[in-house]
Parts: structure tokens; C-alpha cells; sequence
């Protein structure tokens, strides 16, 4: 598996400048759950060595101030789909809309790492953030800010939920394979 994201040890400032760019035009330009997935894992063993492999994505409509949340004890993440669709109504910017979907998925995939406080969580989401993309990216802002705060207009959207159904994402944590073969 090839991977991108240098060691950070024996980095300069030039380099770690870099390797922060380099980390944002991925998130930026990532086209997938899975891709995006795959980059949140990479930066949190980079940056906590910590990892785990074999989670399930599942989408489905909850009301706007739940982004995502993983059932203690399951292989799952389930992501709020209704907010994704509100984003992208909202914001029409597709790089802040995957800096959102990488800090929700990253959030939940810390719980299912076994952080189970919040204010733990939201702590270690945000030192990870401003190290691995810089304190000034979005994501940054985003692990430890409020999303109906910063983005007021998510209230005036209106849809239709559908709570009762549910999405699996195909090629979810694909590259678990690897580790295993
Ligand atoms: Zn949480």
C-alpha cells in the first residue's frame, strides 16, 4: 500500500509545510467516503500511531445537530446523510464540504478507537487537525467548532427526511485487506 504521508520525525519546517499541503489537496480533492476514510486513518496513525481496520459506512437521515455517530462496540459509522445533502445546499464550496465529511468521519472513527469522551474526542480531532493540515484549515475549526454556529443557514434547509432508510457505502475501509493480507 503506498502512502504518502511521511514520517515526521526528521521533517524541517520546509517539509512539514509540505507535507501539510500535500495532506489538504487530498482531503480537498478526495471524490469518495472511502478516499476520504482511508486519508482520516492515515493522519491519525500518523499522528496517535493508533489504527483500525474493518469499519462499515452507513448513511442515513438524522436531524441536522447529529453529524455521524458509531454504536459503542459495532463495526459501524453511521453518517448523518440529510446534513451531508444540507452542506451541500448550504456550502458551495466542495473542499470545505469534504473538510466536513473528513472531520465527522474522523470524530466518529477516534470514538471507534476507543475515545469515548467528548470533550476528549473533540481535544485530540483538533490537535490532529492543526498538525496534519494546519490550524488554519477548516477542519481545524470545524473538530472543535459547532456546525449550526458556523453554518446558521443549515436550519433554513428543508427535506425530507428519511430515517428509514438506510445506505451501506460499497468499498467502505476497502484497504483493510491489506493488513490482513
Ligand atoms: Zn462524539
Amino acid at each position: 500500500m503506498n502512502s504518502n504521508i511521511l514520517p515526521k520525525k526528521s521533517l524541517g519546517p520546509d517539509a512539514e509545510q509540505f507535507r501539510r499541503e500535500e495532506q489538504r489537496r487530498k482531503v480537498e480533492g478526495a471524490t469518495s467516503y472511502d478516499e476520504l476514510f482511508e486519508l482520516v486513518k492515515r493522519v491519525v496513525e500518523s499522528e496517535i500511531g493508533r489504527h483500525r481496520a474493518g469499519l462499515a459506512l452507513v448513511l442515513t437521515d438524522m436531524p441536522n445537530t447529529v453529524g455521524a455517530f458509531h454504536p459503542v462496540g459495532s463495526n459501524s459509522i453511521v453518517l448523518n446523510r440529510a446534513l451531508i445533502n444540507a452542506m451541500n445546499v448550504v456550502v458551495k464550496n466542495e473542499k470545505e464540504i469534504n473538510s466536513f465529511v473528513f472531520m465527522v468521519l474522523m470524530h466518529e472513527y477516534l470514538h471507534s478507537l476507543g475515545y469515548l469522551n467528548e470533550i476528549e474526542v473533540r481535544r485530540i480531532a483538533h490537535r490532529i487537525s492543526k498538525a496534519a493540515l494546519g490550524p488554519d484549515h477548516w477542519t481545524a475549526k470545524m473538530a472543535v467548532g459547532n456546525w449550526l454556529e458556523m453554518y446558521p443557514q443549515l436550519s433554513m434547509v428543508v427535506q425530507r427526511l428519511m430515517p428509514d432508510s438506510f445506505e451501506r457505502v460499497d468499498k467502505f475501509d476497502s484497504s483493510s485487506m491489506s493488513y490482513i493480507g
